[in-house]
């Protein structure tokens, strides 16, 4: 039975709930982040990117021997006299070779990499010597301990060079391979379920712009999704586009909560009658997280399905991109253990105002200039995907807060959101 509303007073609105803060919602997600069990052994060459699953111990030192930095002689230095010091050459010391002890008043020709023979303190750079028929002159009085590298100087035996939860990069591995490892036990890689919602939307390809119908589309979200999450070493089972009906999300929620320690999806989770994803979840699982106090990116949900995680961003491009990037991102590296998740802001100036402070707490598309400022982006709607291309980073700007040129804020580059 439907009640006609009064017309003296006006219809009351349905209680909201308040808009969860950022950091709330972060701390929630990553508290339901459990690292995923079990461990995957991996060539070292293919470990970029991965979690370890252990330390990585060393089990000798790095450098092995004190060794030349320098293509020169290595000699003592008690031996120098003035400039003009004469010393016979009496050995030669390649990279790879070894030496012998070296005797008062000799020098031994050495090459970079090559072990310091023992009796040896310093080694003087060929450009600083000049070779003669007697043997080497000295132009320059060595020092103790010049242009030589220290045994253990880069790594000791015994210590931990890599410690679990740090995520690999070349750096990383070159160091693992340093001290001897050929294989590395790396978190396993996180399945990932990732489809689209929307009867707008049309597969590039499938559709020539010219034929595009009004109302249509492409689909853009499952680009930029697909792409974020390869970076992060997941194995993603993209289940395309479904339709906006009930049916059909429950059914594409249901098969995607096997096998998959994530669902992922975009569009559909706000509260218009298109929107089925909060009410399919519900009927499924159950949603513990929904519509966050930021801007772009207030429609998101977390849930579980079964054994599965869920999250639902939203279909604005901008907004399912910040939001991949702020949350599902931290998320997918908990499930691997990674013990530095959230990205670190630096204060930079802006070198724009922005002068109408909103309720939510934004993240503005900028980009740094030479000066060492942050430029802002002219569009910052969250259907101008153009802006998180032409940018470089985000400023997390709290909610209320008006910026004026010149003010510190705080940025986020992307190269460190997209690693
Ligand atoms: P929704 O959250 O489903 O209400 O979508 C919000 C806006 O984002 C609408 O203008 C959609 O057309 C657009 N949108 C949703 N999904 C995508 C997608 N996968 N690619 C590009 N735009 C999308
Ligand atoms: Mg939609």
């Amino acid at each position: 039975m439907s009640s006609k509303p009064s017309s003296s007073s006006a219809a009351p609105s349905p209680v909201r709930a308040p808009l969860k803060p950022l950091d709330v919602a972060l701390a929630e997600l990553l508290a339901h982040a459990l690292p995923l069990p079990g461990l995957e052994t991996v060539s070292t060459f293919d470990a970029d990117g991965r979690v370890l699953a252990h330390d990585v111990r060393a089990s000798l030192d790095v450098p092995g021997h004190d060794n030349s930095s320098m293509d020169g002689y290595a000699v003592r230095c008690a031996d120098w006299l003035d400039a003009g010091t004469l010393l016979s050459v009496s050995q030669r010391i390649p990279a790879g070779g070894s030496g012998q002890a070296l005797a008062a008043n000799s020098a031994a020709r050495i090459f970079t990499g090559a072990p310091i023979p023992p009796g040896a303190d310093a080694v003087v750079m060929q450009e600083d010597c000049e070779a003669v028929d007697a043997g080497v002159r000295l132009r320059v009085q060595p020092q103790p301990g010049q242009w030589i590298r220290r045994r253990g100087e880069d790594v000791a035996s015994g210590g931990v060079v890599l410690a679990r939860g740090q995520r690999l990069n070349p750096a990383s591995i070159g160091l693992a391979a340093s001290i001897g490892f050929d294989t590395l036990s790396v978190a396993p890689r996180v399945r990932v379920a990732l489809f689209s919602t929307g009867d707008e939307l049309v597969m590039p390809g499938e559709v020539a712009p010219a034929d595009m119908l009004p109302g249509a589309i492409y689909n853009s979200n499952r680009f930029f999704l697909r792409a974020l999450l390869k970076r992060l070493g997941c194995v993603v089972s993209d289940m395309g586009i479904v339709p906006d009906r009930l049916d059909a999300t429950m059914n594409a929620l249901q098969s995607a909560s096997q096998q998959h320690d994530l669902i992922l999806t975009s569009g559909g989770v706000s509260v218009g009658e298109e929107d089925h994803i909060k009410p399919a979840v519900e009927a499924l699982g159950k949603l513990t997280l929904w519509q966050l106090a930021i801007k772009p990116g207030k429609p998101f949900a977390y849930g579980q399905l079964g054994a599965a995680h869920f999250i639902g961003l939203p279909g604005n491009p901008v907004s399912s991109f910040v939001t991949f990037l702020l949350l599902v991102r931290p998320f997918i590296l908990k499930l691997q253990g990674a013990s530095q998740v959230a990205p670190e802001s630096i204060a930079l100036p802006a070198h724009f105002d922005w002068a109408k402070a909103d309720k939510r707490r934004e993240f503005l598309r900028v980009r740094r200039n030479a000066a060492g400022g942050l430029d802002l982006f002219n569009n910052q709607s969250s259907g101008v995907l153009t802006s998180a291309v032409w940018g470089d980073g985000l400023v997390d700007n709290p909610a209320g807060q008006t910026i004026a040129h010149g003010d510190s804020v705080r940025f986020i580059p992307f190269s460190e959101l997209m690693a």
